[in-house]
């Protein structure tokens, strides 16, 4: 393998899409390492980025694939895989959440991570970038079973994961139990309580206030900003969400008590419209006693995939990759596109979407909120001295109104869209440092 070039020929190219074949099957489209992988390479070329290091950063460190043996309350036993890929240590440990779902497969456990580390570096924090999965259906398992399948999955990874090392944190499908899980397992091997191996954990063992809401917090701010840069307001400015997990709820709700009108929502099972806005505690409260938000009477049912292309101001996906694709973004109706997801928008949606000059804030600074707030509680952890919600908000919203506004100087200095001034600005800053470093041998 020595000396194989992993650069793509290096001939011009203006649009991330031609990177990409525009025959692309669906399938090829929505890949999640190609799309990470044409956003690289296409704001590399734009750097001029030396190819040592652009190979360099182009891979992972460390691949890891465990397969798990876990015993079923049946009494049956289960083998489940699962992953852990550590993209880039070079500006601090690894960091990054633990997905379980059924739709995990290592290439997109792969791109995860290496929006992480782009993401981190987006907002200046401490860290590399990382991510795990697990290949498995969360609802449709026990508590106990997810309890034994988390803590022989911590097992398993045991002497790659630390405070100093690899910090995981909640992702689709898993939560602040699952975190309470994993450092309770790593301090049971180290012999001793170790609160910052990960983040995401309940405020009473170590969590930081603030971190639940904070990636939704993240987005309410960057949505702020963009309004200010397009010289629109809040008041009258409609919005639409797609997914009301922790993150679509949480920004719709602090969206709503800011003043902006959530007039859609859209889940798995079905969507809400409403053109004088949603009652967002409302619903919120009818989630909890019916399980789902349909049924919800104070706004119409509506289909979540038309929700996508209904005419607002700004539009969140807040669930999952590869919302946004070739077959629906020339029908987008929105102003602003705030990914609240990672990865919803495909590279062939990105150039439709410029074409209709939609303003993107792009993943890794939109949905950067979340980690941000796992800095503080990492920090927090390490200090055993824990801040108030108001102060944890306050340094917040100062990162990413920063952030923001670092990104969108980027992208008008260097005439680029947001999306690649993101990814030019963290590649510079992480290609900075593992130069500063240098290759140890
Ligand atoms: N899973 C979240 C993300 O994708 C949070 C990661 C973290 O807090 O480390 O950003």
């Amino acid at each position: 393998m020595a000396g194989e070039s992993l650069i793509p020929p290096t001939e011009k190219r203006e649009s991330t899409m031609s990177v990409l074949t525009p025959t692309l099957t669906l399938e090829q489209e929505t890949n999640p390492w190609e799309a990470q992988a044409a956003r690289f390479d296409f704001a590399a070329r734009k750097l001029n980025l030396d190819q040592g290091i652009w190979k360099v950063l182009r891979q992972p460190t460390r691949e890891l694939i465990v397969h798990i043996p876990v015993g079923m309350d049946n009494g049956s036993i289960e083998v489940f895989t699962g992953y852990r890929v550590q993209h880039s240590v070079a500006r601090g440990p690894a960091k990054g959440g633990i997905r379980y779902s059924p739709d995990v497969s290592l290439d997109e456990v792969r791109a995860l991570a290496s929006w992480m580390t782009w993401k981190c570096a987006v907002v200046n924090i401490p860290f590399g970038g990382a991510k795990g999965g697990v290949i498995c259906d969360p609802k449709k398992m026990s508590q106990g079973e997810l309890e034994r399948m988390t803590r022989r999955y911590t097992a398993e990874l045991i002497e790659f994961l630390g405070p100093e090392k690899d910090v995981p944190a909640p992702d689709m499908g898993t939560d602040e139990q699952t975190m309470a899980w994993i450092m309770d397992t790593y301090s049971m091997h180290m012999r001793q309580t170790v609160t910052a191996v990960v983040t995401g954990k309940p405020v009473n063992i170590g969590g930081s206030r603030g971190r639940r809401e904070a990636t939704g917090r993240g987005i309410s701010v960057v949505c702020d900003e963009a309004l200010k840069q397009l010289g629109m307001s809040i008041e009258g400015c409609r919005v639409i969400i797609q997914g009301f997990g922790n993150v679509g709820s949480n920004a719709a709700k602090l969206l709503a008590e800011k003043g902006y009108t959530i007039i859609g929502i859209a889940e798995y099972d079905g969507g809400l419209y409403n053109q004088n806005g949603i009652n967002i505690p409302a619903l919120i409260e009818h989630r909890k006693l019916a399980g789902t938000i349909t049924g919800f009477k104070e706004a119409e049912a509506a289909d979540k995939e038309e929700l996508l292309t209904c005419a607002c101001d700004i539009l969140i996906p807040a669930a999952t990759e590869n919302v946004i694709t070739s077959r629906n973004a020339d029908r987008l109706r929105c102003k602003i596109l705030c990914e609240g997801a990672n990865g919803p928008t495909t590279t062939i949606a990105d150039d439709i979407l410029a074409d209709k000059k939609v303003f993107i804030i792009p993943d890794i600074l939109a949905n950067a909120g979340g980690v941000t707030t796992s800095y503080f509680e990492w920090v927090q952890d390490r200090m055993g001295y824990f801040w108030t919600e108001a102060e944890v908000n306050q340094r917040l919203d100062s990162i990413m109104t920063e952030s923001f506004n670092d990104v969108i100087l980027y992208a008008k200095t260097h005439s680029v869209n947001n999306r690649i001034a993101a990814y030019m600005l963290a590649i510079d800053r992480v290609a900075y440092t593992t130069k500063q470093r240098g290759i140890y041998a």
